[in-house]
């Protein structure tokens, strides 16, 4: 948290202010979108614009911008004369995602069975190194990496497969489900399984025909198994204490 305000920054020309003010949203958008995924901004949690505009010591003209765009993700809901929210899907909501995500990663899983083997070796490095970090981030049990590197796995899978309109679609959809698990997980465990993921990379390369999607399959059905379709109660959230070390430098 600051203890003073912050100071105005220096003047800069007119296109390098444009530049650092889209890179300063798109910071705000990803803080936030990690905040959700890791579960310190849950689901329900009012987004007061004064509050964000402190605690990332930008104006609140350009938090305002930032919530409209993740309003238009369905990450935050905006309402009339209350303002803007965590987004809290409905029981129903939260099923269809996860159907949503079925079909998306159906069609990803199949695409990469059907490239040729053995796979590039970029791909293969790609795939074994994110496994190690997993694995890392699992045995120093850091739960907020844990989580960042298993939504980035799906992602990577996207992209290998090479068709950037699932890609865009695969990304959303998991910034939904990270709202759908932090509102109905049963239990405090993270997103996915590292196990499950060190499987599928396995069956990717080994390549036994079908084995990777219907693994995926599982391990998506298995990640919707942990859901409790219950509500649960709102708690107190102080976004400045969230984004203490958020603030942008004076
Ligand atoms: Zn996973």
């Amino acid at each position: 948290m600051t203890t003073t305000s912050p100071a105005k920054p220096a003047r800069r020309t007119p296109r390098a202010r444009t530049g650092a003010r889209a890179s300063a949203e798109s910071r705000i958008v990803r803080s936030i979108g990690e905040a959700i995924a890791d579960r310190r901004l849950p689901p329900g949690t009012k987004l007061t614009e004064e509050s964000l505009a402190e605690a990332f010591g930008v104006s609140r003209e350009r938090v305002r911008k930032v919530l409209l765009l993740l309003a238009q993700r369905r990450v935050v809901t905006l309402i009339p004369n209350r303002g803007a929210f965590v987004a809290k899907p409905t029981p129903k909501e939260a099923r269809e995602v996860f159907e949503a995500r079925r079909v998306i990663e159906r069609a990803i899983m199949e695409r990469l069975e059907r490239m040729p083997r053995p796979l590039p070796d970029d791909v293969l490095d790609k795939l074994r190194g994110h496994g190690a970090l997993e694995d890392a981030a699992e045995l120093a049990a850091d739960r907020k990496a844990m989580i960042r590197l298993s939504g980035q796995f799906h992602l990577l899978l996207a992209e290998f497969a090479g068709n950037a309109t699932l890609t865009g679609i695969l990304a959303d959809l998991i910034d939904r489900s990270s709202l759908a698990i932090a509102a109905f997980e049963r239990r405090s465990s993270h997103t996915c399984s590292a196990d499950d993921h060190r499987r599928l990379i396995a069956a990717l390369i080994g390549n036994a025909p079908g084995e990777a999607t219907a693994l995926m399959i599982d391990h998506l059905d298995e990640v919707e198994r942990q859901l409790d379709l219950e509500a649960k109660a709102d708690t107190r959230i102080d976004l400045k204490a969230i984004f203490a070390d958020e603030h942008e430098p004076a």
